[in-house]
């Protein structure tokens, strides 16, 4: 027999989205349940993230709302002082999530025009059934860590790991390890096994743009004045003049400049924190698309072939919201990703709602939370 809680606003996930999200509503006055499957908040940041992990953008582009970072943290902050933040940004917006609670399904009551959602707590199987007018999804982009199918690689006898469970290169040194995948985690893994002494390799298959973090942050200043395509051009020519060009290292441009491709692709620039210096010496050996794995053997879609002990996925994510959420055809397509483009893809029908699927980072987090927050403030005001 499931339990009854009755609550304005349920929010699926404590990670920044829902914190955020929690703390605009508070500052409102609307009251809201903060539901998380994991045993804390902020599980991405405390459990799944790699030790040498910083903030890539500066800090006054990464805080939630209402909550600057103190001005003595340092500009790109580190994951752990981000944790504190966290910690501190909790107890100032008193926020209390129910933990250890996954929620399972999730449909819109016709009836009552309110949703009814089913929480399982994953310590005692005991279930809790949440009404709520408003249903806000805040359970990340990353909700799960993606790995291709490759064939050969079930057979693969050494480890293979997600991006999300690696923590260091530390175990490591001497081994063979091959990083698939070259987004920021990917080449900052890469890094920090040879840091440890891996012998190295990484895949990139597709074009990237590479940058540093003080490049990244003139251009995102310069575009709160500038058009678009101008900052591409000027920072394009600062990076090209601090990198020259990496195309004999396996490393190509996009068309595209790197604002542009950020927002119309949602990928990112990566952000060099070292590993290009290492790649130029050859200590990161870049390599091309994996086509299958014999044994511990890897062939590359140049046919070559190499040997490894372990093997790291960077490849991403996948949301997870469409496994629970029902009546909904209009909000998340069916990859649980929104269906109408940045700013409109926060709102849904029904009083639901999501925070932090924009690809736009804990900028568009903060931004996305006080949308939503004000919007629910706005049906609350007109009953
Ligand atoms: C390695 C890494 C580094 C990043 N660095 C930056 C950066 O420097 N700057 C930046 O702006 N952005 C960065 N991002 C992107 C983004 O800002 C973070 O991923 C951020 O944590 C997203 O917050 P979120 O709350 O939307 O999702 P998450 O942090 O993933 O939180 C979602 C929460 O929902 C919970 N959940 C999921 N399903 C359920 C369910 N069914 N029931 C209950 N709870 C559930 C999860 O356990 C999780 O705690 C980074 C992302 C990654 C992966």
């Amino acid at each position: 027999m499931a339990l009854r809680r009755d609550t304005e606003v349920l929010i699926v996930g404590a990670g920044p989205s829902g914190l955020a999200t929690a703390a605009c509503l508070k500052v409102h006055g609307i009251p809201n349940v903060v539901v998380e499957r994991e045993a804390c908040y902020a599980s991405l940041w405390k459990l799944r993230a790699y030790d040498r992990l910083k903030l890539h953008l500066a800090k006054k582009f990464c805080y939630l709302p209402h909550m600057p970072f103190p001005d003595d943290a340092p500009t790109f902050v580190p994951k752990d002082q981000f944790v504190r933040y966290l910690h501190d940004y909790v107890e100032r917006f008193s926020i209390d999530p129910v933990l250890i609670t996954v929620v399972e399904h999730a449909a819109y009551d016709r009836a009552s025009g309110a949703w009814r959602v089913m929480a399982r707590s994953v310590a005692t199987g005991e279930t809790t059934e949440y009404g709520c007018r408003f249903l806000v999804v805040a359970t990340g982009e990353n909700s799960h860590g993606f790995i291709p199918d490759i064939p050969g690689l079930v057979n693969f006898p050494g480890e293979v790991v997600h991006s999300s469970f690696f923590k260091s290169g530390r175990n490591y040194a001497g081994k063979n390890v091959l990083v698939v995948g070259s987004g920021n985690s990917g080449m900052e893994i890469a890094y920090d096994l040879s840091n440890h002494g891996a012998k190295t390799s990484i895949v990139i298959r597709s074009p990237l743009h590479v940058m540093n973090k003080e490049l990244i942050y003139v251009g995102m200043v310069l575009l709160k004045y500038l058009p678009i395509t101008l900052v591409d051009k000027f920072i394009l020519l600062l990076a090209k003049f601090k990198y020259g060009n990496l195309s004999k290292y396996g490393i190509v441009r996009p068309r595209m400049g790197p604002f542009k491709n950020k927002v119309t692709t949602g990928r990112s620039a990566v952000i060099d924190v070292g590993t290009v210096g290492k790649i130029r010496t050859g200590e990161i050996k870049v390599v091309k698309a994996v086509e299958k794995i014999e044994g511990d053997e890897v062939v590359f879609a140049d046919g070559k072939t190499y040997n490894y002990d372990a093997i790291v996925f960077a490849t991403g994510f996948k949301s997870t919201a469409k496994k629970w959420l029902k009546d909904d055809d209009v909000l998340l397509d069916k990859e649980g990703m929104p269906k109408e483009k940045f700013p409109n893809h926060w709102k849904g029908k029904n009083g639901l709602y999501c925070v932090g699927f924009a690809r736009a980072g804990l900028h568009g987090i903060a931004k996305d939370a006080k949308s939503v927050a004000d919007d629910i403030k706005l049906f609350c005001k007109n009953g």
